[in-house]
This record gives structure tokens, C-alpha cells and sequence, in this order.
């Protein structure tokens, strides 16, 4: 068995020269193994020869048949066609190709040719534009186009044609050289084919069952090589020492006497897996999921104060300042007759200030530190950071995840994270594979799910009245804009501008406060605090209060042009409402024109369930827009889909995570060696893999 062998530049197969070599360097391929592992993007099924008669206009098709005449010329506009008319005994059919010049030499009259394309009518004529084509040899009159038919996802200097041919001599010599990674049992337990037929399978398939058969094993090979990675980077983690906290019945009690509400069980049942954690010697890395308004803050809470009572100093990081802001207010509220020194950090803090509290930091006398990404900023050091909380993971990547537990004293911190929106469960397996999952699965009681209504162009003065009814109960309202300003290009309602005709002409006599994102910190402070003490009525606002905002009097949740937000945003803002024992509603206003705003508007309708708007979100965006960030840490897979495909996800994952357990544990066999190659060959990748 020879591995350099497929390590081979690619240069050095016959045909390709250098020229070529650079053109597939451009799509990522250098050596054989490259080109073996480069998958066919779809298939052709040309296993079918039809006769032309029976061709029929806008179908795809392959027929054989013999050239009868060609022809030549040149067009003002087009540089060159040519012509060909092919007959196979039962009809004629014309084939076209522009600006193919070459063509001409190609194709001979009397050669018996194999044309794959789609047929269009005409004048009157069936033909073929820039089909594919191959000359049948003259010995087996055959061709080698038959039967089903890689495509490659492949650039304009490519051709399949030419890189199919290519792909088929490598293919031929090469494909037994690749080698077996897995162990018998697994190929066993899975009953996969040898990896060298499914690599000859997928991108000659001798037939569509063998293809399926080959697509399964790559795919989870795939998966497994990644996951596996993941596993070893979650030992990894785990592997460092950590603090071992001390949370015996009484700070458990001090902790539980400071919420104003018992906990759900779903609380303390992830309140118990966080303290398992804190107490073992290993660092926690931990994901809280749960649905908005499920109470993850309390969660946090507990495992902050828990750190503090060991003598830590802990950090509490959230996405936006005035969500910041928010979680100060509630903790120092909470925490006003306990000894907890608190410090809100900011990025928009005036210069002096910010150097005083870093230094305090420094020295220790800050217990507990709530802030934004102005947290991991290089100059902020602790002197014994024992627990980092990153609220609404949404907002972060991976590498901020990195950063901030490097800021760790000597040992490494436990580290939890919360997320904005329930992950649905193709990511909690990928991008977030290296973490442990607890989730909240149950709502606090007494609440009442939001009901959400459509609000349509000719019922938004109705819509109106109805907020106004709502004000004269003594609620409050939010009212969203998808911008802060009046757009020329769009003509989209903006916060600034509504904000003051609501206030002079829909709503007269109600205060109306108008809050974003491009304000100064200490006046989003102070609007923020105001609507929380009811000085306006309504509170119109742009997404800046997508996430965390929690303010229980409001029960109306007003978003203006609804088509414009995704569906993780509308399911945010809705969960700003809803937050105690009065009705609320959710108003979509606007007009959704393209398929997919109209489904997102419909799953808001159907739905208050996250986890569920989760799972649709993801399979309407498909998981590269699904974070709307390129931090999001999302693996590039070759030819698994993380959703169509997460049966075998979960499976590659399991026997991964099985055989890193295992093969740490058995001194002998096989799996010993297949872990000791997967490490070799993500050396110095896994820190990296999972920051994308
Ligand atoms: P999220 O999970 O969205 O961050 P929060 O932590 O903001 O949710 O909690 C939502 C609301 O529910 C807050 O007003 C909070 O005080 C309240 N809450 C949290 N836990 C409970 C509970 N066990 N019983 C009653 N209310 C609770
Ligand atoms: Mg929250």
C-alpha cells in the first residue's frame, strides 16, 4: 500500500501540465487524493439511449446517431457556430454549439457520436443547444458516456468533459490505494462497502443503489473524522485542570433566597448538571439552552454567586450594552444586601472611568464583572477569574468563546454559555460539539403563550386601536422597525421617523419613546430605564431589543414590515412579551412577498414553540446564513448535509465519541491506531476546527 502515491502533485498525471495543474489548484485540488476526494456535485443518468423520435421539446435525453452533414460559421454577435445534424435511423436532430470553434475539428462526418442535452423546438426542429458529446470508438461503438454520470461542481475554465476524463484515469489507477480507516467493527456495524469501492462508486457508479451505498460511507466518514475531532477537543478542554468549587446546602440556600420566585424543576434539574460540574476538578464547558423567557438568567445567577462564595471573581457577558445594562440593574437589585462588589463594563464607558475599573479588576476588588465584548478586550485582566456566563450565545463565535478563557488565572475557568434561541439539533452536534448541553425545557408557570396575529395593510388602524386598548389596562407596547432611519432605496417605515408620527397622530396622549442602536449608551440606559418604569406607554425601537429584554408589563409586540426579519428575530422579539400572567400579542405588520418571508410568517403564526422555529429557521436559511455571521465556527462538509443527513450525524458521532472514550482506555488493537491517525492528521487543526 503506498499513501505517497496519493499524495502525488496532481501535476504529474498524464495530461495535466502545469497549466491545468494551476487551474485545479484553483479549486482546491493538488494531489490525487484531491481529485479522488473531489465529489461529483450531482448525477446524470445516461443509462437511457433514446431515439430521437420519441425526443420531446424541453427534456433531457441521450440518443446515438451518426453525423450526416456539419457546418461552419460566423454570426455579428456570436464569434462562431457550429452546426451538426445527427440521425439515428428514426429521425434528425439538429445540435448547436457557440463560440466552440474547436468543434469542427471534433466532430467528423460519419461519426457516431453519444449527445446528451435538453431538447427544445426550434422552427419546427427538434434540436440540442451545447450538448454534452462524446465520439462512440470504433471498436465497441459504445462510448464511455453511458450509464449514470458524475458532474462536478466545477468553474467556467473547467470543463466536465475534460475533467470527468480526468477524474476516470486516476480513478482507475488509483482508487485501491486508499486506504481503510475504520475498524472491522465498525464497517461491520454499519455494513459499509471497503472504502476503495465506494470512492470508485461515487464517481462511477455501476448503478444507483451502489452509488447510495458509497454516498453513506463517504458521508459519515466524513462526519466521523470531524466528530472525532471534536471529541478529542472536548478532552481536551477537559484534560486541563480546573477549579474545584465547594457549593455545600448553605450558599445553595443564600442563592435560592435571592430569587423572588421558586425555581421550575427544568431549572434545577440544569442547576444540578452545573453544579456537578463546578465541583468537579475538570473546567466546565457548558451550553444552557432554553427558550426565551424560560428563565435562563436565574441559572446564571446561581452559578455566578456559587464561584463568588469560593472567593472568585466571575465575568457575566452579553451580547448588546443594553442588554448589559439590564443584567446589572436585576444582579445589583438582587444582590444589594449581599457583600458582592459589581461592575458594569462597558465599551462606551468614558476612558478614566474605564482604566479605573480595569485596574480594579486587576486587583481583585470586583467579585463579578457584567459587560460586553469590551470584556475580552486585551487590556482586561483579572486577578482570579474563577467562571465566565456568556449570555445569548447567538452573537458570539467560537473564538470569542477561545479569548475569553484564556483570561483565565492559572487553571482554566468553567465556562458557561446560554443561548438566544434553542440550537437546533444539527448544530448542537457540530458547531457546538465540544460543549455539554443542558436545556430548560418548561416555562416558568403562569404564563399565558403570546398570540400572535397577521396585521394586513387595510387592518393597521384597527391594529392601532388595539394597542391603545391594551395601554388603557395599563400595559406597555413595543413597537419594532426594521431600520433607524428613513432609507431612500427601501421604502421601509423607519423608528425615527414613525416614532414621531405615532406619537403626534396615531397615539396622541400617550408617551411615546423611541429607542436604537446608534444612541449613545447612557441615553439607551435611560430610555430603557424609563419604559421599565412605565414613564412611556409605548416604546418604539429597532432590533436593538432583539435579545434578553425583560420588561413583564409589556404584552404588546408590534413589528412593522415582519417580512423584513428573520424567523430567530421574530421569535426574539415575540419573547420579549408574554413575560407574566397578562395576554399578550404578537402583531406582524407588512406584506411578505417571496416564499420564504411568507413561510417564516406562517411558522410565527403556528408556533410559540423555539425549538421547533429553530429547526425551521435552519431549513429555511440552510446552516451557512443561519448565524448571519462568519464566526459561527459552521465545518464546511464535503458532501454531508447536517440536516438531510442527521440520522448518520448522530450515528458517526456516537461511534466517534465511543471510540475516543475506548481507545484511551485499550492498550491494544486497531482503534488504538486509527485514533493515534486521526489525531496525527488534525494536529495543530483542532483548536482550529471548530472556529470555521
Ligand atoms: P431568558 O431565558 O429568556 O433569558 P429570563 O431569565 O429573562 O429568560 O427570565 C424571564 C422572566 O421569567 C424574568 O422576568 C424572570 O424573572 C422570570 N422567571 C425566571 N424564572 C422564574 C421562575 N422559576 N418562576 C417565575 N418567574 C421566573
Ligand atoms: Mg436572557
Amino acid at each position: 500500500m503506498s499513501t505517497s502515491d496519493l499524495d502525488k502533485s496532481i501535476q504529474y498525471i498524464k495530461g495535466v501540465g502545469p497549466k491545468r495543474a494551476q487551474t485545479l489548484a484553483r479549486l482546491g485540488i493538488h494531489t490525487v487524493k484531491d481529485l479522488l476526494y473531489c465529489f461529483p456535485r450531482t448525477y446524470q443518468d445516461r443509462s437511457r439511449v433514446e431515439k430521437i423520435s420519441d425526443l420531446k421539446d424541453g427534456t433531457t435525453a441521450m440518443v446515438k446517431g451518426i453525423v450526416i452533414n456539419i457546418k461552419s460559421f460566423r454570426t455579428r454577435g456570436w464569434k462562431s457556430i457550429f452546426e451538426a445534424s445527427i440521425g439515428d435511423g428514426t429521425s434528425m436532430l439538429q445540435v448547436k454549439w457557440f463560440n466552440r470553434p474547436y468543434q469542427s475539428e471534433i466532430f467528423q462526418v460519419d461519426d457516431h457520436v453519444f449527445l446528451y442535452g435538453k431538447v427544445s423546438l426550434y422552427k419546427q426542429t427538434l434540436q440540442m443547444v451545447n450538448p454534452e458529446y462524446e465520439i462512440a470508438s470504433e471498436e465497441d461503438g459504445q462510448g464511455k458516456s453511458v450509464g449514470i454520470l458524475p458532474v462536478y461542481p466545477l468553474t467556467e475554465e473547467m470543463r466536465q468533459v475534460s475533467f470527468r476524463k480526468l477524474v476516470k484515469t486516476v480513478v482507475d489507477e488509483h482508487y485501491n490505494k486508499v486506504e481503510e480507516i475504520f475498524t472491522d467493527d465498525i464497517i461491520s456495524k454499519q455494513k459499509f462497502v471497503p472504502v476503495t469501492l465506494a470512492i470508485k462508486n461515487i464517481h462511477f457508479p455501476d448503478s444507483l443503489d451502489s452509488l447510495e451505498e458509497s454516498k453513506r460511507r463517504l458521508k459519515y466518514e466524513e462526519f466521523f473524522l470531524f466528530e472525532t475531532a471534536m471529541a478529542l477537543r472536548k478532552r481536551g478542554i477537559k484534560e486541563v485542570s480546573g477549579y474545584k468549587f465547594r457549593i455545600g446546602q448553605n450558599v445553595e440556600n443564600h442563592i435560592y433566597k435571592l430569587f423572588p420566585f421558586k425555581l421550575t424543576e427544568s431549572q434545577q434539574k440544569v442547576i444540578s448538571e452545573i453544579h456537578e460540574d463546578m465541583c468537579s476538578e475538570r473546567p466546565m464547558n457548558r451550553l444552557l439552552q432554553g427558550d426565551v423567557g424560560s428563565g435562563k438568567t436565574a441559572v446564571a445567577v446561581y452559578a455566578l454567586l456559587a464561584a463568588v462564595a469560593n472567593g472568585f471573581q466571575t465575568a457575566f457577558m452579553a451580547p448588546t450594552e443594553i442588554l448589559a445594562e439590564q443584567h446589572y440593574r436585576t444582579l445589583s437589585l438582587m444582590l444589594e444586601q449581599a457583600k458582592v462588589e459589581i461592575l458594569l463594563l462597558t465599551g462606551g464607558a468614558k476612558a478614566k472611568i474605564r482604566k479605573e475599573n480595569i485596574e480594579r479588576i486587576k486587583q481583585g476588588e470586583i467579585d463579578l464583572v457584567i459587560g460586553t465584548h469590551a470584556l475580552i478586550q486585551q487590556d482586561v485582566e483579572f486577578k482570579k477569574l474563577g467562571l465566565i456566563v456568556i449570555d445569548e450565545q447567538h452573537k458570539f463565535g467560537v473564538m470569542q468563546r477561545t479569548r475569553l478563557r484564556q483570561k483565565g488565572h492559572k487553571q482554566q475557568p468553567d465556562v458557561l454559555v446560554m443561548t438566544a434561541t434553542p440550537i437546533p439539533r444539527s448544530l448542537s452536534l457540530t458547531v457546538f460539539g465540544d460543549l455539554d448541553i443542558s436545556t430548560i425545557d418548561e416555562l416558568p408557570p403562569g404564563r399565558t403563550p403570546v398570540v400572535t396575529y397577521r396585521v394586513p395593510a387595510k387592518k393597521e388602524n384597527d391594529a392601532y386601536g388595539f394597542i391603545r386598548k391594551e395601554i388603557d389596562k395599563g400595559r406597555q407596547a413595543f413597537v419594532v422597525y426594521p431600520l433607524v432611519d428613513e432609507s431612500e432605496k427601501l421604502d421601509l417605515k423607519s423608528a425615527t421617523v414613525e416614532a414621531e408620527s405615532l406619537r403626534d397622530e396615531v397615539f396622541t396622549g400617550l408617551n411615546v419613546g423611541l429607542l436604537h442602536g446608534q444612541m449613545k449608551s447612557e441615553m439607551k440606559d435611560l430610555i430603557m430605564t424609563d419604559f421599565i418604569n412605565h414613564k412611556y406607554d409605548i416604546l418604539v425601537s429597532t432590533i436593538v431589543i432583539e435579545v434578553g429584554i425583560d420588561v413583564p408589563n409589556a404584552t404588546v409586540m408590534a413589528i412593522e414590515h415582519a417580512e423584513r426579519f428573520g424567523l430567530a428575530q421574530l421569535h426574539q422579539l415575540r419573547g420579549r412579551i408574554g413575560r407574566s400572567s397578562h395576554q399578550s400579542y404578537c402583531l406582524l405588520f407588512g406584506t411578505p412577498k417571496s416564499i420564504e418571508s411568507r413561510q417564516r410568517i406562517k411558522t410565527m403564526l403556528e408556533t410559540n414553540d423555539g425549538f421547533k422555529i429553530a429547526e425551521e429557521d435552519l431549513r429555511l436559511r440552510g446552516p451557512g446564513e443561519f448565524f448571519g455571521t462568519r464566526q459561527h465556527g459552521l465545518p464546511e462538509f464535503k458532501i454531508g448535509d447536517i440536516i438531510n443527513d442527521y440520522a448518520l450525524l448522530k450515528m458517526a458521532r456516537d461511534d466517534a465519541f465511543e471510540l475516543v472514550k475506548e481507545g484511551y482506555k485499550s492498550k491494544s488493537s486497531k482503534k488504538q491506531m486509527l485514533l493515534k491517525k486521526i489525531t496525527e492528521s488534525f494536529k495543530g487543526k483542532l483548536d482550529l476546527i471548530n472556529t470555521g
